[in-house]
Protein backbone atom coordinates (compact mmCIF):
# COMPACT_ATOMS: atom_id res chain seq x y z
CA UNK A 1 0.00 0.00 0.00
CA UNK A 2 1.67 3.14 -0.91
CA UNK A 3 0.18 6.10 1.66
CA UNK A 4 1.59 9.00 -0.01
CA UNK A 5 -1.55 10.95 -1.62
CA UNK A 6 0.16 12.62 -5.03
CA UNK A 7 -0.95 16.61 -5.90
CA UNK A 8 -0.67 15.01 -9.79
CA UNK A 9 -0.97 11.71 -11.18
CA UNK A 10 0.02 11.01 -14.92
CA UNK A 11 -0.70 7.40 -16.45
CA UNK A 12 1.63 6.85 -19.80
CA UNK A 13 4.97 8.01 -20.27
CA UNK A 14 4.95 8.78 -23.63
CA UNK A 15 5.78 12.39 -25.04
CA UNK A 16 2.68 13.61 -23.66
CA UNK A 17 2.62 12.00 -20.47
CA UNK A 18 6.66 13.00 -19.62
CA UNK A 19 6.44 16.47 -21.28
CA UNK A 20 3.39 17.39 -19.17
CA UNK A 21 5.27 16.12 -16.29
CA UNK A 22 8.07 17.97 -16.59
CA UNK A 23 5.81 21.09 -17.07
CA UNK A 24 3.44 20.54 -13.82
CA UNK A 25 6.91 19.85 -12.10
CA UNK A 26 9.33 22.76 -13.06
CA UNK A 27 5.94 25.03 -11.83
CA UNK A 28 6.44 23.24 -8.30
CA UNK A 29 3.62 20.59 -8.68
CA UNK A 30 4.85 17.27 -7.20
CA UNK A 31 3.90 14.59 -10.04
CA UNK A 32 3.92 10.31 -9.92
CA UNK A 33 3.86 8.99 -14.10
CA UNK A 34 3.01 5.39 -14.36
CA UNK A 35 4.22 3.93 -17.40
CA UNK A 36 3.06 0.59 -17.98
CA UNK A 37 6.11 -0.46 -19.88
CA UNK A 38 9.48 1.76 -20.49
CA UNK A 39 9.21 5.35 -21.40
CA UNK A 40 8.70 5.86 -25.58
CA UNK A 41 7.73 2.49 -25.83
CA UNK A 42 4.44 3.75 -27.32
CA UNK A 43 3.92 5.80 -30.47
CA UNK A 44 6.67 8.16 -28.87
CA UNK A 45 9.49 6.24 -29.67
CA UNK A 46 10.33 3.81 -32.73
CA UNK A 47 12.22 3.54 -36.38
CA UNK A 48 13.39 6.73 -37.75
CA UNK A 49 12.10 10.39 -37.08
CA UNK A 50 8.56 12.12 -36.77
CA UNK A 51 7.53 14.78 -39.07
CA UNK A 52 7.12 18.34 -37.04
CA UNK A 53 4.57 19.75 -40.24
CA UNK A 54 1.84 22.11 -40.37
CA UNK A 55 1.51 21.69 -43.86
CA UNK A 56 -1.76 19.75 -44.76
CA UNK A 57 -2.24 19.89 -40.55
CA UNK A 58 -6.32 19.75 -39.78
CA UNK A 59 -7.10 23.20 -39.30
CA UNK A 60 -7.99 23.41 -35.90
CA UNK A 61 -4.50 22.14 -35.22
CA UNK A 62 -2.83 24.94 -36.50
CA UNK A 63 -3.16 27.52 -33.33
CA UNK A 64 -0.90 24.62 -31.64
CA UNK A 65 1.48 23.71 -34.48
CA UNK A 66 1.82 27.84 -34.76
CA UNK A 67 3.07 27.43 -30.86
CA UNK A 68 5.16 24.55 -31.40
CA UNK A 69 7.12 26.61 -34.36
CA UNK A 70 8.54 28.88 -31.84
CA UNK A 71 9.17 25.76 -28.91
CA UNK A 72 10.95 23.30 -31.38
CA UNK A 73 14.17 25.78 -32.51
CA UNK A 74 15.28 25.93 -28.82
CA UNK A 75 13.83 22.57 -27.50
CA UNK A 76 17.25 20.88 -27.59
CA UNK A 77 18.75 23.35 -25.00
CA UNK A 78 16.25 24.30 -23.30
CA UNK A 79 15.96 19.90 -22.40
CA UNK A 80 20.03 19.99 -22.21
CA UNK A 81 19.31 16.62 -24.65
CA UNK A 82 19.23 16.11 -28.14
CA UNK A 83 16.31 16.55 -29.90
CA UNK A 84 16.82 16.06 -33.77
CA UNK A 85 14.97 18.91 -34.67
CA UNK A 86 15.71 20.11 -38.07
CA UNK A 87 13.91 22.38 -40.39
CA UNK A 88 14.37 20.80 -43.81
CA UNK A 89 10.62 22.05 -45.30
CA UNK A 90 7.36 20.18 -46.34
CA UNK A 91 6.02 19.62 -49.49
CA UNK A 92 2.34 18.65 -49.88
CA UNK A 93 2.51 17.47 -53.64
CA UNK A 94 -0.45 17.14 -55.83
CA UNK A 95 -0.72 15.57 -59.13
CA UNK A 96 -4.50 15.90 -60.12
CA UNK A 97 -5.84 19.47 -61.80
CA UNK A 98 -8.45 19.71 -59.78
CA UNK A 99 -6.63 19.61 -56.30
CA UNK A 100 -4.87 22.98 -58.02
CA UNK A 101 -8.45 24.53 -56.17
CA UNK A 102 -7.77 22.97 -53.13
CA UNK A 103 -4.34 23.83 -52.83
CA UNK A 104 -4.70 27.50 -53.20
CA UNK A 105 -7.25 27.25 -50.76
CA UNK A 106 -5.34 25.26 -48.34
CA UNK A 107 -2.31 28.27 -49.15
CA UNK A 108 -4.79 30.71 -48.13
CA UNK A 109 -6.04 29.61 -44.82
CA UNK A 110 -3.02 28.15 -43.65
CA UNK A 111 -1.41 31.78 -44.18
CA UNK A 112 -4.52 33.21 -42.27
CA UNK A 113 -3.32 30.55 -39.36
CA UNK A 114 -0.21 32.38 -39.03
CA UNK A 115 1.78 29.05 -41.09
CA UNK A 116 3.94 30.35 -43.78
CA UNK A 117 2.67 28.73 -46.98
CA UNK A 118 3.90 29.45 -50.55
CA UNK A 119 1.83 27.59 -53.94
CA UNK A 120 4.54 25.94 -55.99
CA UNK A 121 4.10 25.24 -59.66
CA UNK A 122 5.32 22.91 -61.98
CA UNK A 123 8.83 24.78 -61.85
CA UNK A 124 8.94 26.33 -58.44
CA UNK A 125 8.43 22.70 -56.44
CA UNK A 126 11.75 21.39 -59.07
CA UNK A 127 14.11 24.30 -57.80
CA UNK A 128 13.32 22.74 -54.64
CA UNK A 129 13.44 19.03 -55.64
CA UNK A 130 14.94 18.49 -58.62
CA UNK A 131 14.67 14.71 -58.89
CA UNK A 132 10.56 14.82 -58.63
CA UNK A 133 8.17 12.82 -61.10
CA UNK A 134 6.87 14.52 -63.87
CA UNK A 135 3.17 13.50 -62.54
CA UNK A 136 4.04 16.05 -59.69
CA UNK A 137 2.15 19.49 -60.61
CA UNK A 138 2.75 21.18 -57.78
CA UNK A 139 2.85 21.68 -54.42
CA UNK A 140 1.92 23.48 -51.13
CA UNK A 141 5.31 24.57 -49.60
CA UNK A 142 6.07 25.08 -45.84
CA UNK A 143 9.56 26.07 -45.03
CA UNK A 144 9.20 25.98 -41.35
CA UNK A 145 8.25 22.58 -40.76
CA UNK A 146 10.67 19.62 -40.07
CA UNK A 147 11.50 16.68 -38.68
CA UNK A 148 12.64 15.75 -34.54
CA UNK A 149 13.86 12.32 -33.36
CA UNK A 150 11.07 11.15 -31.40
CA UNK A 151 12.61 8.69 -29.55
CA UNK A 152 15.22 11.10 -28.57
CA UNK A 153 13.36 14.11 -27.87
CA UNK A 154 10.47 11.79 -25.27
CA UNK A 155 13.98 10.36 -23.40
CA UNK A 156 14.92 13.83 -23.11
CA UNK A 157 11.77 14.97 -21.60
CA UNK A 158 11.66 12.07 -19.38
CA UNK A 159 15.33 12.88 -18.12
CA UNK A 160 14.16 17.14 -17.71
CA UNK A 161 11.16 15.43 -15.58
CA UNK A 162 13.07 13.62 -13.59
CA UNK A 163 15.71 16.13 -12.59
CA UNK A 164 12.57 18.37 -11.72
CA UNK A 165 11.57 15.94 -9.14
CA UNK A 166 9.00 13.80 -10.99
CA UNK A 167 8.82 10.40 -10.29
CA UNK A 168 8.35 8.21 -13.18
CA UNK A 169 7.72 4.09 -12.45
CA UNK A 170 7.81 1.67 -15.60
CA UNK A 171 6.49 -1.23 -15.51
CA UNK A 172 3.43 0.37 -13.60
CA UNK A 173 -0.04 -0.71 -15.36
CA UNK A 174 -3.07 1.26 -13.96
CA UNK A 175 -6.15 -1.22 -14.50
CA UNK A 176 -8.90 0.94 -12.80
CA UNK A 177 -9.60 4.50 -11.19
CA UNK A 178 -12.24 4.47 -8.25
CA UNK A 179 -14.03 7.82 -8.20
CA UNK A 180 -15.95 9.70 -4.91
CA UNK A 181 -18.15 12.32 -4.79
CA UNK A 182 -17.44 12.93 -8.47
CA UNK A 183 -13.49 13.00 -8.32
CA UNK A 184 -11.26 10.60 -9.07
CA UNK A 185 -9.33 9.54 -5.84
CA UNK A 186 -7.37 6.75 -6.10
CA UNK A 187 -5.61 4.18 -9.51
CA UNK A 188 -5.16 0.55 -8.96
CA UNK A 189 -2.80 -0.78 -10.31
CA UNK A 190 -2.16 -4.28 -11.83
CA UNK A 191 -0.76 -5.78 -9.47
CA UNK A 192 -3.18 -4.75 -7.11
CA UNK A 193 -1.40 -1.65 -5.62
CA UNK A 194 -3.33 1.66 -4.82
CA UNK A 195 -2.49 5.07 -5.12
CA UNK A 196 -4.31 8.13 -3.56
CA UNK A 197 -4.68 11.18 -6.19
CA UNK A 198 -5.07 14.76 -4.21
CA UNK A 199 -5.38 16.45 -7.25
CA UNK A 200 -5.84 16.21 -10.58
CA UNK A 201 -4.98 12.73 -12.85
CA UNK A 202 -4.29 12.69 -16.06
CA UNK A 203 -4.83 10.23 -18.81
CA UNK A 204 -2.20 10.95 -21.54
CA UNK A 205 -1.68 6.95 -22.15
CA UNK A 206 -2.79 7.31 -25.62
CA UNK A 207 -4.67 3.96 -26.87
CA UNK A 208 -4.95 2.76 -22.97
CA UNK A 209 -7.18 5.88 -22.37
CA UNK A 210 -10.42 4.99 -24.28
CA UNK A 211 -10.52 1.11 -22.75
CA UNK A 212 -9.44 3.24 -19.01
CA UNK A 213 -12.16 5.54 -19.40
CA UNK A 214 -14.98 2.76 -20.55
CA UNK A 215 -13.72 0.42 -17.79
CA UNK A 216 -13.70 2.95 -14.78
CA UNK A 217 -16.05 6.14 -16.10
CA UNK A 218 -18.31 4.07 -18.13
CA UNK A 219 -17.79 6.42 -21.15
CA UNK A 220 -16.89 5.23 -24.58
CA UNK A 221 -14.52 7.13 -26.47
CA UNK A 222 -15.03 7.90 -30.32
CA UNK A 223 -11.33 6.28 -30.60
CA UNK A 224 -9.63 3.03 -31.70
CA UNK A 225 -6.53 1.84 -32.08
CA UNK A 226 -4.10 1.42 -35.21
CA UNK A 227 -0.70 0.56 -35.88
CA UNK A 228 0.80 2.89 -38.64
CA UNK A 229 3.78 1.54 -40.98
CA UNK A 230 6.84 2.95 -41.41
CA UNK A 231 9.80 1.82 -42.95
CA UNK A 232 13.53 2.51 -44.01
CA UNK A 233 15.95 1.69 -46.78
CA UNK A 234 20.06 0.97 -46.03
CA UNK A 235 21.79 4.51 -46.11
CA UNK A 236 21.68 5.69 -49.68
CA UNK A 237 25.12 7.46 -51.20
CA UNK A 238 23.60 10.46 -52.48
CA UNK A 239 20.29 11.71 -51.28
CA UNK A 240 17.47 12.00 -53.25
CA UNK A 241 15.79 14.93 -52.01
CA UNK A 242 16.01 16.81 -48.75
CA UNK A 243 12.37 18.06 -47.98
CA UNK A 244 9.63 16.44 -45.44
CA UNK A 245 6.96 15.10 -48.38
CA UNK A 246 3.36 14.55 -47.74
CA UNK A 247 0.63 14.22 -51.08
CA UNK A 248 -2.70 15.65 -51.71
CA UNK A 249 -4.37 12.29 -51.97
CA UNK A 250 -1.73 9.37 -51.79
CA UNK A 251 -1.33 8.43 -48.16
CA UNK A 252 2.72 9.05 -48.55
CA UNK A 253 5.22 10.77 -45.96
CA UNK A 254 8.85 10.79 -47.29
CA UNK A 255 11.72 11.93 -45.14
CA UNK A 256 15.70 11.42 -45.30
CA UNK A 257 17.02 10.08 -41.48
CA UNK A 258 20.29 10.01 -39.88
CA UNK A 259 22.93 8.00 -41.75
CA UNK A 260 21.29 8.61 -45.24
CA UNK A 261 18.03 6.52 -45.44
CA UNK A 262 14.90 7.02 -47.15
CA UNK A 263 12.09 6.88 -44.47
CA UNK A 264 8.74 5.96 -45.78
CA UNK A 265 5.56 5.93 -44.02
CA UNK A 266 2.12 7.97 -44.51
CA UNK A 267 -0.91 6.16 -43.88
CA UNK A 268 -0.56 2.68 -44.49
CA UNK A 269 -0.85 0.40 -41.43
CA UNK A 270 -0.24 -3.05 -39.81
CA UNK A 271 -2.36 -5.38 -37.92
CA UNK A 272 -1.76 -6.51 -34.32
CA UNK A 273 -0.29 -10.14 -34.49
CA UNK A 274 -1.40 -12.67 -31.29
CA UNK A 275 1.45 -15.14 -31.29
CA UNK A 276 4.04 -12.40 -31.47
CA UNK A 277 1.90 -9.57 -28.99
CA UNK A 278 2.84 -7.03 -31.34
CA UNK A 279 1.93 -4.93 -34.39
CA UNK A 280 3.64 -5.92 -38.21
CA UNK A 281 3.90 -4.35 -41.45
CA UNK A 282 2.02 -6.31 -43.88
CA UNK A 283 3.76 -7.36 -47.37
CA UNK A 284 0.85 -5.57 -49.35
CA UNK A 285 0.98 -2.80 -47.58
CA UNK A 286 4.74 -2.50 -47.68
CA UNK A 287 4.68 -3.01 -51.43
CA UNK A 288 1.89 -0.32 -51.90
CA UNK A 289 3.60 2.03 -49.65
CA UNK A 290 6.67 1.83 -51.72
CA UNK A 291 5.25 2.48 -55.11
CA UNK A 292 3.64 5.47 -54.07
CA UNK A 293 7.20 6.52 -53.42
CA UNK A 294 8.52 5.50 -56.23
CA UNK A 295 5.36 7.06 -58.29
CA UNK A 296 6.94 10.67 -56.92
CA UNK A 297 10.55 10.01 -57.01
CA UNK A 298 11.46 7.31 -59.93
CA UNK A 299 14.74 6.84 -58.44
CA UNK A 300 13.83 5.24 -55.74
CA UNK A 301 12.69 2.43 -57.71
CA UNK A 302 16.58 1.14 -57.27
CA UNK A 303 15.96 0.94 -53.44
CA UNK A 304 14.16 -1.25 -51.39
CA UNK A 305 13.07 -0.64 -47.88
CA UNK A 306 15.51 -3.32 -45.62
CA UNK A 307 13.32 -2.70 -42.44
CA UNK A 308 9.55 -2.26 -42.10
CA UNK A 309 7.43 -1.84 -38.67
CA UNK A 310 4.27 -1.14 -37.72
CA UNK A 311 4.79 -1.90 -33.67
CA UNK A 312 3.30 1.31 -32.07
CA UNK A 313 0.29 2.03 -31.86
CA UNK A 314 -1.44 5.23 -32.40
CA UNK A 315 -4.90 6.15 -31.67
CA UNK A 316 -7.15 6.96 -34.15
CA UNK A 317 -9.82 9.49 -33.31
CA UNK A 318 -13.28 9.55 -35.34
CA UNK A 319 -13.10 13.27 -36.88
CA UNK A 320 -9.53 13.07 -37.34
CA UNK A 321 -8.22 15.40 -34.18
CA UNK A 322 -7.47 14.78 -30.50
CA UNK A 323 -9.55 14.59 -27.35
CA UNK A 324 -8.42 16.86 -25.09
CA UNK A 325 -10.90 17.46 -21.66
CA UNK A 326 -12.22 16.52 -18.63
CA UNK A 327 -14.36 13.96 -18.10
CA UNK A 328 -17.77 14.65 -17.19
CA UNK A 329 -17.75 11.95 -14.83
CA UNK A 330 -14.71 13.21 -12.67
CA UNK A 331 -14.03 17.05 -12.75
CA UNK A 332 -10.40 16.16 -12.00
CA UNK A 333 -9.68 13.83 -15.18
CA UNK A 334 -8.06 15.22 -17.84
CA UNK A 335 -7.57 12.74 -20.94
CA UNK A 336 -5.61 13.18 -24.06
CA UNK A 337 -5.99 10.89 -26.91
CA UNK A 338 -7.42 10.20 -30.77
CA UNK A 339 -3.86 11.76 -32.00
CA UNK A 340 -4.35 10.12 -35.28
CA UNK A 341 -0.79 9.91 -36.56
CA UNK A 342 -0.33 13.00 -35.96
CA UNK A 343 0.02 14.16 -32.27
CA UNK A 344 3.71 14.39 -32.25
CA UNK A 345 4.63 17.92 -33.93
CA UNK A 346 2.12 19.65 -31.46
CA UNK A 347 2.91 17.93 -28.20
CA UNK A 348 6.01 20.63 -27.21
CA UNK A 349 3.53 23.07 -27.22
CA UNK A 350 0.03 20.96 -26.51
CA UNK A 351 1.75 19.72 -23.11
CA UNK A 352 2.53 22.63 -21.16
CA UNK A 353 -1.32 23.92 -22.12
CA UNK A 354 -2.62 20.49 -20.26
CA UNK A 355 -0.24 21.49 -17.41
CA UNK A 356 -1.71 24.76 -17.18
CA UNK A 357 -5.06 23.88 -17.24
CA UNK A 358 -4.21 21.07 -14.63
CA UNK A 359 -2.98 24.04 -11.98
CA UNK A 360 -5.36 26.36 -13.03
CA UNK A 361 -8.91 24.80 -13.54
CA UNK A 362 -12.02 26.92 -15.02
CA UNK A 363 -12.45 26.98 -18.66
CA UNK A 364 -9.65 24.85 -21.29
CA UNK A 365 -6.86 27.20 -22.70
CA UNK A 366 -7.90 28.68 -26.21
CA UNK A 367 -5.59 26.35 -28.49
CA UNK A 368 -7.19 22.93 -26.33
CA UNK A 369 -11.02 24.23 -27.12
CA UNK A 370 -11.56 22.65 -30.36
CA UNK A 371 -10.73 19.05 -28.57
CA UNK A 372 -13.06 19.22 -26.15
CA UNK A 373 -15.45 16.11 -26.03
CA UNK A 374 -18.50 17.86 -26.01
CA UNK A 375 -18.19 17.94 -29.77
CA UNK A 376 -19.58 14.78 -30.21
CA UNK A 377 -22.21 15.72 -27.66
CA UNK A 378 -24.40 18.64 -29.53
CA UNK A 379 -28.14 16.80 -29.72
CA UNK A 380 -28.20 16.69 -25.62
C1 LIG B 1 4.64 5.08 -37.04
C2 LIG B 1 4.12 6.40 -36.55
C3 LIG B 1 4.42 7.56 -37.26
C4 LIG B 1 3.98 8.80 -36.79
N1 LIG B 1 4.34 9.93 -37.46
C5 LIG B 1 4.02 11.14 -36.96
C6 LIG B 1 4.50 12.32 -37.60
O1 LIG B 1 5.23 12.24 -38.58
N2 LIG B 1 4.15 13.53 -37.07
C7 LIG B 1 3.35 13.63 -35.96
O2 LIG B 1 3.06 14.75 -35.53
N3 LIG B 1 2.89 12.51 -35.32
C8 LIG B 1 3.22 11.29 -35.79
N4 LIG B 1 2.79 10.16 -35.16
C9 LIG B 1 1.91 10.29 -33.97
C10 LIG B 1 2.68 10.54 -32.68
O3 LIG B 1 3.85 9.76 -32.62
C11 LIG B 1 1.76 10.23 -31.48
O4 LIG B 1 0.54 10.95 -31.65
C12 LIG B 1 2.37 10.64 -30.14
O5 LIG B 1 3.65 10.08 -30.01
C13 LIG B 1 1.46 10.18 -29.01
O6 LIG B 1 2.13 10.39 -27.79
P1 LIG B 1 1.49 9.85 -26.43
O7 LIG B 1 2.40 10.27 -25.34
O8 LIG B 1 0.06 10.27 -26.35
O9 LIG B 1 1.40 8.27 -26.60
P2 LIG B 1 2.47 7.09 -26.44
O10 LIG B 1 3.82 7.48 -26.86
O11 LIG B 1 1.85 5.90 -27.09
O12 LIG B 1 2.55 6.89 -24.87
C14 LIG B 1 1.50 6.30 -24.13
C15 LIG B 1 2.13 5.42 -23.07
O13 LIG B 1 1.11 4.97 -22.20
C16 LIG B 1 1.45 3.67 -21.74
N5 LIG B 1 0.20 3.05 -21.26
C17 LIG B 1 -0.88 2.68 -22.00
N6 LIG B 1 -1.83 2.20 -21.20
C18 LIG B 1 -1.34 2.24 -19.93
C19 LIG B 1 -1.87 1.86 -18.67
N7 LIG B 1 -3.10 1.34 -18.52
N8 LIG B 1 -1.08 2.05 -17.56
C20 LIG B 1 0.17 2.59 -17.67
N9 LIG B 1 0.69 2.96 -18.86
C21 LIG B 1 -0.05 2.79 -19.97
C22 LIG B 1 2.06 3.00 -22.96
O14 LIG B 1 2.94 1.94 -22.59
C23 LIG B 1 2.81 4.17 -23.63
O15 LIG B 1 4.18 4.20 -23.32
C24 LIG B 1 3.18 8.88 -35.61
C25 LIG B 1 2.85 7.71 -34.89
C26 LIG B 1 3.33 6.48 -35.35
C27 LIG B 1 2.99 5.25 -34.55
Amino acid sequence: MNERAWEYVIVGGGIYGVATAWHLASAGGEVLVLEGRTVASGASGGLGKRGVRANGRDLRELPLMRAAYEVWPTLEADLGHPTGWERVGHLRLYERHHDVGAARARAWAQGEAGIETYHLDRSGVREIEPGLSDVVLGALHCPNDGVADHSATTAGYAAQAREAGVVIREGAVVSAVEVTGGRAATVVLAGGERITVRGDLLLLNNTGVAPLVSASFGRSLPVWKIFPQAMCTDPVAEPPFSSLFGHAHRPLALKMVPGGAVMASGGWRGRWNPERGEGEALPDAVRGNWAEAVRVFPVLEDLEPRVARADRAESACVDDIPIIDRLPEASNVIVGTGWSGHGWAIAPAAAPLIAQWAREGGDAPGPLRPFRLGRFMSRR
